[in-house]
């Protein structure tokens, strides 16, 4: 059977695509405008409208709810936060170990509200499972561990050789780094319960409904425009479209495979009994996940960025891309070569500056935003959700500051990427720096190769 390209994601395909809901009519107000209806945008307005049930929330979605990452990713519902560890040196170590803890917390708290709705998104908390493949990514995989550790991770488990075979048969895994922090789930069955548990909550989601302006009080759309005290920017990837944000989060492509259906002996060779979230320590690394319906969906970067700071095309993505993918699953399986691949696709990713993932209300204009995860999204977008609603209610006089509020991630400013040919020169040669790197440590090359790619990560700002 052939591979599917684009239609938005796997994830789409096989559980539909919502029944559309209507666009916004024409001029309205209301008490808090929500543009973007992802993760972020929803969990906020989950989170506001449970706190303060007469608040009026609008949340308007320039197509329909789950069409950006959020319906497009790898399901890692897990504790990894952007800018960790540049928040740690900003603030403090204490500071970082506090924003690490509710990230843990977060990881428990999305599952807590998925089984208090009844929502069914596939949840299997198995814990995230990262692998070492080579002598120099065994090296990263050691300090990685120790460094979590240090953040507070006191159930983090170093494996080797042999009991990471135990959990998961990867030919030539040397290692891997096991944590209890994490769940796989269902990117679209999360974003469409999340959807319409909001709505049912009495928030009102407009689709079909592009913001093509935000200023303080004001969002602007073709049909008409919000006028709200609060307007909450929850755009991540497709930030740059906005009027005078082109250069505030870039674009970052990350595409996906999945396979056909395994069968039970295909299943009985690879083991992955446990359903954990799998990632490597390459530095061009992969994402992937066992699904409920007896698939592997994989993920990596393929071609990570487009001139122009563009977006993407309903997720379809280059065939090279697919390639790559189908070529990583092979070398983690190698008894899988003749299984099919059902679907490929990408979709955006927001990258700050400073790769730090960021949530800040402005209380001098009432503007707030949250985003610039990076590819750690699915949990951290839930901690966001949390503090935006406490600094909002706050700035509106309805609560004290609250513990959120002085994490260490809240009201961070960076300065915005380079104008083009700049910005693309700079993704495109890190990029390219990390796959030779990679390259160098398969065929074990690999101290070298480490400084190389910690030069591409000072370079791109993210070291
Ligand atoms: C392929 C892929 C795999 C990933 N895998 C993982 C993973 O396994 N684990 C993890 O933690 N993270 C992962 N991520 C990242 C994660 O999915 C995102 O960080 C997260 O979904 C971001 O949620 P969001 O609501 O902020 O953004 P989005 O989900 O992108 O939502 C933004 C929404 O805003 C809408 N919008 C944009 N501009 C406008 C406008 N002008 N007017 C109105 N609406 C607008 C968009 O249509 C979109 O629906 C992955 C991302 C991708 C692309």
């Amino acid at each position: 059977m052939g591979t599917v390209n684009g239609g938005i994601s796997y994830w789409f395909t096989e559980d539909g695509l919502p029944a559309p809901r209507e666009p916004l009519p024409g001029d309205t107000s209301a008490d808090v405008v929500i543009v973007g209806g992802g993760y972020t945008g929803l969990w906020t307005a989950y989170y506001l409208k449970r706190a303060d049930p007469e608040l009026r929330i609008t949340v308007l979605e320039q197509r329909f709810c789950g069409y950006g990452a959020s319906g497009r990713n790898g399901g890692w519902l897990y504790n990894g936060i952007a800018g960790r560890d540049r928040y740690a040196r900003l603030h403090g170590h204490e500071s970082a170990v506090r924003l690490q803890k509710a990230m843990n917390g977060t990881v428990a708290e999305v599952i807590r509200v998925a089984a208090e709705e009844k929502w069914s998104a596939d949840l299997h908390q198995g814990g995230v499972l990262e692998v070492a493949l080579t002598p120099a990514q065994l090296v990263r995989l050691r300090a990685f561990h120790e460094a979590e550790r240090a953040y507070g991770e006191d159930e983090r488990l170093l494996l080797g050789a042999r009991e990471t075979a135990e959990r998961i048969r990867i030919a030539g895994a040397v290692g891997s780094s096991w944590t209890p922090h994490g769940a796989r789930l269902h990117p679209v069955k999360l974003v469409k319960a999340l959807a319409a548990s909001v709505e049912a909550l009495g928030v009102t989601v407009h689709e079909s409904t592009p913001v093509t302006e935000i200023r303080p009080g004001h969002a602007v759309t073709p049909y008409g425009t919000v006028r709200a005290p609060y307007v909450l920017r929850c755009t991540e990837g497709f930030t740059a479209s906005l009027k005078g944000q082109r250069r505030t989060w870039l674009p970052m492509n990350s595409s996906m495979i999945t396979t056909e259906p395994l069968t039970e002996e295909q299943w009985e060779s690879v083991g992955w009994a446990g359903r954990e979230a799998l990632g490597d320590m390459a530095h061009a690394y992969m994402y992937a996940q066992r699904t409920a319906d007896g698939r592997i969906a994989l993920g990596g970067r393929g071609v990570p960025y487009r001139f122009g700071s563009r977006t993407d095309n309903d997720g379809g993505t280059q065939r090279a891309t697919a390639r790559e993918l189908r070529a990583v699953l092979t070398r983690f399986f190698p008894q899988l070569a003749g299984v099919g691949i059902a679907h490929a696709w990408s979709g955006v990713l927001g990258v700050p500056r400073d790769w730090c993932a960021t949530v800040t209300l402005d209380r001098a204009t009432g503007l707030g935003w949250a985003g610039g995860y990076v590819g750690s999204g699915v949990a951290t977008a839930n901690l966001a959700g949390r503090t935006l609603r406490d600094l909002v209610r706050h700035d509106a006089g309805r609560s004290g500051a609250g513990e959120l509020a002085a994490l260490p991630w809240v009201n961070h400013r960076v300065r915005k990427w380079e104008p083009e040919p700049f910005r693309w020169l700079g993704v495109q040669g890190m990029y390219a720096t990390y796959r030779e790197a990679d390259r160098r440590e398969r065929v074990g090359r690999g101290a070298a190769s480490s400084r190389l790619a910690r030069v591409a990560d000072r370079v791109a700002g993210r070291g």
